[in-house]
């Protein structure tokens, strides 16, 4: 399977996804009814709901926490994680730069 990517960084290094407090969240299904990504499934027993793939959330999305009427989704600092994006890109254009130097 082709890995997925977030401007050419690969997905997985990308600490982005809902989490959610178990003890907040009554499993409404709110925040799956709004994700078009799969990110969430409902545990049925527990009647909870859980996330079961974080690397399917849309980097920097927050929208189904607005949904969440107990307050039981919460995200990574946007901030954090867009400085995180571009030391990476930095990073990136540094190292194609100095591989282009040594052709
Ligand atoms: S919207 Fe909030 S309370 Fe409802 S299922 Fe999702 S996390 Fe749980
Ligand atoms: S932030 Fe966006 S992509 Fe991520 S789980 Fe919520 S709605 Fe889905």
């Amino acid at each position: 399977m082709k890995q997925r990517a977030y401007m050419g960084i690969p997905r997985e290094e990308i600490a982005w996804n809902p989490t959610i407090d178990e003890e907040k969240c009554v499993g409404c299904g709110q925040c799956m009814e709004v994700c078009p990504n799969g990110v969430f499934e409902m545990d049925e027993a527990a009647g909870k709901m859980k996330v079961v793939s974080p690397t399917n959330c849309v980097v920097l999305c927050d929208k189904c926490m607005a949904f969440c009427d107990q307050d039981a989704l919460s995200f990574p600092d946007k901030e954090a994680t867009k400085r995180f994006v571009a030391e990476r890109l930095r990073a990136a254009a540094q190292q194609a730069k100095a591989s282009d130097g040594k052709r």
